[in-house]
Parts: C-alpha cells; sequence; structure tokens
C-alpha cells in the first residue's frame, strides 16, 4: 500500500495550524489543561473525530476517544495517541504532532477502507505536561490505575481539586481505583513523538524507536534562613537562606555530571524552579523553596544520588546556618518498551525505507505510565535543534509525515498478525 506523502504533508500542516491557534494569547504557544484554550481545543477535535465518523467519547480519566469499530466483533484495541495539551509558554508540536499523525493513519485506513482485525482508537490523554497539581500524564496514569486518592484530592494553587475537574471534562474518578476496564482488550498503544533532543537531527536519523523511558524523580527543598535588613545584619551574622540554596543547586549540578558520566546511561538533574522570600532587594533572603528533577535510566546511580545528596544537606545542616528540609515529592519508575512491539516499529521504518535507530528517551511520556500496564511503544521524529517546550520547537512537516508512514505501517503489522 503506497502512502500519499502529498497528501499527508499539507494535511498535517493545516491541522498542526489550526491547533496552534488554540493558545493563550499574550504567551503562545500556551493551552494548559483545563483551560478555556484546552477545552477548545477539546472542543476542535471532537468535530475532527465526527469528520472522519468515529465513535466519540471520554473515558472515566477524562481521555478525550475518537474510535473506529472493526466489522469484526471484537473487544481488541490498538490505541494511537498522544496530548493536546502544553506547558506554559510550550511549543506547536509536543503531543501534537502525535494526535495529528494519528488523525492522517485513521483517515488514510478509513479512506481506504482497510479492514481491522482490532478497534482503531485515537486518545487525546488528559493532562499529559507537568501541570499545577504536581502531577502529569493524568489520564494515562488514570487508565493504568496510578491515580491514588491522594492525588485525586490535591489542590492547586487557586484551590481548584484535580479530581473535580477530571469530572468536569467527562470523567468519573469514582471508577480511578483501578486500572480501566479497557486496558485487559489493548493490543498496543502507539504513540509519535517529537525527540525533544538532538541526536536524531545531528546523525540526521528519520525515525527513534524509543527502548525506555527513564525514571523521573521530584525533590522539595525547603530552605529556612532569617530575613533581615541587608544594610544592619553584617556578613558573619547571616543565615542567608539563598546563599545556601546556590550551594545546593552547585552541588546538584555536578553531582549530575559527574554520575551521568560515570554511568553512561541517562542522567541528568535540573532546578528548575525557585522562590525566594521575600524576594525584596534591601532583604536578605529568609527562605527558598525550589524543585530538583531527576531523571535517570540507572537504578544504582539514582541511589547515589540521592545518597550524597542527602549526606550533602546533613553536613550542611551540621554545620550551616540555615535549616534544610528534602521532600520526595514524585517519582515516576523506569520502564522499559515493549520488545514486540519495539522490534515491530524497526521493522515497519525499515520497510518504510526510513532510517532509524534504537534510542532511550530523555522526557517522561503518557506511553512510560501505560507500559507499566500494557504493550505500549513510541517513535521519536527530530525536532529542530532539541527545542521543545519553548516557542522556538519546531519539526519539519515532512519529518511528521515519515513519521505517520510508519505509524500507519505499524497498525497494518499488527492487523497482519492479529488476523486469525
Ligand atoms: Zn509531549
Amino acid at each position: 500500500m503506497k502512502f500519499d506523502i502529498d497528501f499527508n504533508v499539507s494535511y498535517i500542516k493545516e491541522k498542526i495550524e489550526n491547533l496552534a491557534k488554540f493558545t493563550d494569547p499574550n504567551i503562545p504557544f500556551t493551552r494548559i489543561v483545563f483551560s478555556e484554550q484546552f477545552y477548545d481545543a477539546r472542543n476542535w477535535l471532537k468535530k475532527e473525530f465526527n469528520s472522519l465518523n468515529l465513535e466519540v467519547s471520554t473515558d472515566n480519566a477524562g481521555n478525550l476517544i475518537g474510535s473506529l469499530k472493526s466489522n469484526i466483533k471484537t473487544e481488541k484495541v490498538v490505541i494511537l495517541g498522544s496530548h493536546i495539551d502544553t506547558v506554559p509558554s510550550g511549543g506547536r508540536y509536543d503531543g501534537i504532532a502525535g494526535i495529528v499523525s494519528s488523525l492522517c493513519v485513521m483517515k488514510h485506513i478509513i479512506e481506504n477502507d482497510i479492514s481491522l482485525p482490532f478497534n482503531l482508537s485515537i486518545y487525546d490523554y488528559l493532562g499529559e505536561e507537568l501541570n499545577d497539581w504536581s502531577i502529569s500524564c493524568v489520564g494515562s496514569r488514570g487508565i493504568a490505575g496510578l491515580l491514588t486518592e491522594e492525588i485525586l484530592n490535591r489542590q492547586n494553587s487557586v484551590g481548584q481539586v484535580l479530581k473535580d475537574e477530571i469530572n468536569k471534562i467527562g470523567g468519573n474518578t469514582k471508577f480511578l481505583d483501578k486500572p480501566l476496564s479497557i486496558a485487559k482488550n489493548i493490543i498496543a498503544c502507539l504513540e509519535l513523538h517529537i525527540e525533544q533532543g538532538k541526536i536524531l537531527e545531528q546523525k540526521k536519523i528519520n525515525i527513534g524507536v524509543v527502548r525506555s523511558i527513564p525514571s523521573i524523580s521530584r525533590f522539595n527543598v525547603k530552605v529556612i534562613g532569617q530575613a533581615g535588613h541587608s544594610g544592619t545584619i553584617l556578613m558573619d551574622q547571616r543565615a542567608d537562606a539563598l546563599v545556601a540554596s546556590s550551594e545546593i543547586i552547585t552541588f546538584v549540578n555536578k553531582l549530575a555530571l559527574r554520575l551521568s558520566q560515570e554511568s553512561n546511561q541517562h542522567f541528568v538533574s535540573t532546578i528548575g524552579k525557585i522562590t525566594v522570600s521575600p524576594n525584596a532587594a534591601a532583604i536578605i533572603p529568609g527562605k527558598v523553596e525550589m524543585t530538583i528533577d531527576l531523571r535517570s535510566s540507572s537504578k544504582s546511580s539514582r541511589e547515589q544520588y540521592i545518597k550524597e545528596l542527602e549526606e550533602k544537606i546533613e553536613l550542611m545542616n551540621k554545620t550551616g546556618t540555615c535549616k534544610i528540609d528534602m521532600n520526595n515529592i514524585a517519582y515516576a519508575p523506569f520502564v522499559e518498551m515493549d520488545k514486540e512491539l519495539v522490534k515491530l516499529f524497526k521493522d515497519s521504518a525499515n520497510s518504510c525505507g526510513l532510517t532509524n535507530q534504537i534510542m532511550d528517551s530523555g522526557a517522561g511520556h503518557d506511553t512510560a505510565q501505560l507500559s507499566r500496564l500494557v504493550p505500549a511503544a513510541m517513535i521519536f521524529i527530530p525536532c529542530k535543534e532539541g527545542l521543545s517546550h519553548c516557542p522556538e520547537e519546531h519539526a519539519e512537516i515532512l519529518d511528521i509525515s515519515k513519521g505517520t508512514a510508519v505509524l500507519l505501517k505499524m497498525v497494518e503489522n499488527l492487523a497482519m498478525l492479529n488476523r486469525a
């Protein structure tokens, strides 16, 4: 079956441009989960599903679904999915490329009357990006039964409770205490995503076939010093919380660099969020809160990192003037993609005549949550200079199109394997 790249390119371009319009106009491209723009974009997607005559529904976890029923009677399902929410001031491709390529595959299958031995669904997984409730991958965690009572009852900065928002968008959080019933019927969850790194672009490779997704840990660090007059308190009389914090920031950066070199596996750590109180020019900082983000494909390096960081904080608490507390606030384990699906993705890329390589993801994805329970796998396509989670994020439409061809081939290969 020949895939019409020309049609594909114009279709993908149009849909990506359509979705880019649903943004906070002052901070492009911003479409935070549950925001007005997010609701508008979901309505747009519903219309796209309707125009393909798909069965449209929202599951208990708030995922928006467009389904094509198989001609044969079956409960089995192959899921194509990604997400349409963005980070604040994010890009036009993260998640979106996956949704648009899924629409494209679905359209091709319908227009060419390709019969499948399973139902085929497109999922817009709810709230993939880290949100104001300090949780990412809400919808995919929901499918896998990983949204705990504690998570569902979290309040965001303006007092909204997460479960209320999920219910408002069409979910039903009463049924999220275990995996959704669809899970047992899933043959495969497949996702196309931009790489968000530089490897494919630099090596001029079309497709990255993802083998694993690193563990993600987040720690909240509170540094309590003593605020005071910046003119009158002498240098040796201070408990400056920001100065103590800067020591931790530098320590974390050097530690992560060393462990990444030692382990030779994916290992990165970042302090990207910090609040200083009272944050005034003439006051010694009395309190700092910061979030450490740690991603590791190596269990032993992760353990070593935590051990050394705890020792450092203990030492600072003993010898310094500030009181430091560290708490683990989030953890998603290291996961491997389904080995059979990884192989099939590689075969699919090869039969499309596209260069490809097996690789590890640096970022977390819905597929990581799903693969804890069901067979799941994903592919990456190149993006410009590895830029992502910023307005400059860019992927060539032709590259998305090539990835789409692999996604279609993958569905066809699964159809062949699952035919009785
Ligand atoms: Zn994404």
